[in-house]
């Protein structure tokens, strides 16, 4: 019998089995897919790598989550490089330069704003002190919402009186502190919703303050470069892992948990498992597929509304290029209207391997991601799909050819929401958590642990949240907890 049965890589599976491993846990994870890592994964087609979603590295500076992750597991820091420039954002008339060091990046705004410089610097500076506050916090791993009065007790003595700063911004929208700044130019706010949609899923309007201010500070704090990609930090989980004796079964995936005495697990390879504790990895919405129907009517969330929950599916074209971009920048986010909604093509992030990364391409060539935000529901017309795939390559690589010529492409593979569910097990394709429902969504955040005896959730429809920092955070918190269960 195992302790703890871990179903899924992606950044909070593998940071809660190494974890656990790490604390002498009898440990096995399955990963139903060929590659580790979900949504922060890889693949490798002809000699190029690829980053299936998540390109942009965050938490390895000094005191980051992933510094403090690998010095608690004894794992030997990896070649990130820290980016001077997070993001080039082109709009159709100019090109803004999202510094990674607020000074340069408040010199930025002068030039670009300035008619309202003063006031986007104090938007910036209170969303900076805002997650200064909220972060210190998170980063010591409460369980939220808490579950036992011990959480609460926990949760106070982890809240210090920087705390009590964020409080009245609790129920606010990134939209109301613009209009307390009174900032309304029209291109600063298409830039606010290109990073909130791409970090938080949602725009000014219904993005809660906290987690905008979050998500406008965290690359401030550190934006990095990882040498062969994001799935670099996975691989090195996993190797810890099995160094620490953790097992792991690749291309096994979970079709049933039930509990009797103890939790019992089945695969599609028609074996058993039975374990003290099982760790969810997959995003909640997709749990129901494997909840015996004993347990799901005890779960306290439920099915139905679960399945309504709105989530964005990615639409992602992956390129093996020459290496012909006269830029030093190796992120570039597109917006082509800025008055039109940051998905379908209308917004969209370019991803390229740095000139010397040959784990991602081989010399003088680059390895492209570029993901955009998609209805994932429209996905799953079989008549449609063609169509909507050639039109929507189409219109994302013509308004790319603008800025930059993609000259020689070596390969070319496109991915969808039929994609993403295929290889990441994510129901319907639906992925990067929940799409906020505005100042309130807060309150309807799931924590880590569950109602159910021995069943515990991680990733990114749990708190803290999506990327790969929320949900390394998410499985360090369930880590914690079964640890402190014993
Ligand atoms: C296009 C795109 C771009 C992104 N860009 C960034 C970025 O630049 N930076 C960043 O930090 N974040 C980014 N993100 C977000 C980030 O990738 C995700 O939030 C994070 O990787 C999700 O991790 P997770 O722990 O929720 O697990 P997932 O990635 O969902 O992985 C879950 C794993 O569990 C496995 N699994 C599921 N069910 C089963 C089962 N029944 N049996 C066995 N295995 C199972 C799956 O195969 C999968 O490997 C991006 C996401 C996308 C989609």
């Amino acid at each position: 019998m195992y302790d703890v049965i871990i179903i899924g890589t992606g950044f909070g599976g593998i940071t809660a089995s190494a974890l656990l491993a790490k604390k002498g846990y009898h440990t096995l994870t399955f990963e139903a897919a060929n590659e580790l890592g979900g949504c922060a994964g890889k693949f490798e087609r002809q000699s190029f790598c690829f980053q299936a979603g998540a390109t942009l590295g965050m938490g390895f500076e000094e005191n980051g989550v992933f510094s403090k992750l690998f010095h608690e597991l004894d794992i030997s820091p990896l070649p990130v490089h820290l980016l001077d420039t997070i993001m080039d954002v082109h709009f159709p008339d100019r090109t803004i330069r999202y510094y990674q060091q607020k000074e340069r990046w408040f010199e930025e705004i002068a030039q670009q704003f300035p008619k309202d410089s003063a006031a986007i610097v104090h938007f910036f500076e209170e969303m900076f002190s805002l997650a200064d506050a909220l972060l210190s916090f998170v980063y010591e791993r409460p369980m939220i919402p808490p579950k036992t009065m011990k959480h609460i007790f926990e949760a106070l003595q982890k809240a210090d009186r920087k705390l009590l700063r964020a409080t009245p911004f609790l129920f606010q929208s990134i939209a109301k502190r613009l209009e307390h700044y009174g900032i309304r130019d029209e291109t600063f706010i298409a830039f606010l919703n290109g990073q909130l949609v791409d970090s938080v899923q949602t725009t000014v309007e219904r993005c809660p303050a906290l987690l905008g201010a979050v998500a406008l500070s965290i690359f401030h704090r550190g934006a990095f470069y990882v040498e062969g990609g994001l799935a670099t930090v996975v691989d090195a989980l996993a190797e810890r892992y099995k160094q620490l004796g953790g097992e792991l079964r690749m291309r096994e995936k979970v079709i049933s948990i039930r509990k009797e005495r103890h939790w019992l697990v089945t695969t599609n390879r028609k074996q058993t498992y039975e374990a003290k504790h099982v760790v969810f990895n997959g995003s909640v919405h997709s749990i129901f597929a494997i909840l015996d129907d004993s347990i799901k009517c005890t779960f306290s969330i439920r099915e139905e509304k679960e399945k309504k929950r709105p989530a964005w599916g990615a639409f992602t074209i992956y390129m093996g290029v020459d290496d012909s971009f006269q830029t030093d920048s190796l992120y570039h986010q597109f917006i082509v209207d800025r008055t039109k909604p940051m998905s379908e093509g209308n917004q969209f992030l370019l991803s390229a391997s740095a000139p010397f990364d040959q784990q991602m391409a081989p010399v003088g060539k680059r390895s492209i991601t570029i993901s955009t935000h998609t209805e994932p529901l429209h996905w799953w017309n079989r008549h449609a799909y063609d169509e909507q795939k050639k039109m929507l390559t189409e219109q994302i690589l013509q308004r790319v050819s603008k800025t930059f010529p993609l000259t020689n492409v070596h390969i070319q593979l496109i991915g969808t929401p039929v994609t993403f569910a295929r290889f990441t097990h994510r129901a319907f394709g639906k992925v990067g958590g929940y799409i906020p429902n505005g100042v309130f969504s807060l309150l309807s955040t799931y924590a880590p642990q569950t109602n159910v005896e021995g069943l515990w959730l991680c990733g990114d429809t749990v708190f803290p949240g999506a990327g790969s920092l929320g949900c390394a955070l998410s499985g360090w918190i369930v880590a914690d907890a079964i640890t402190a269960d014993k």
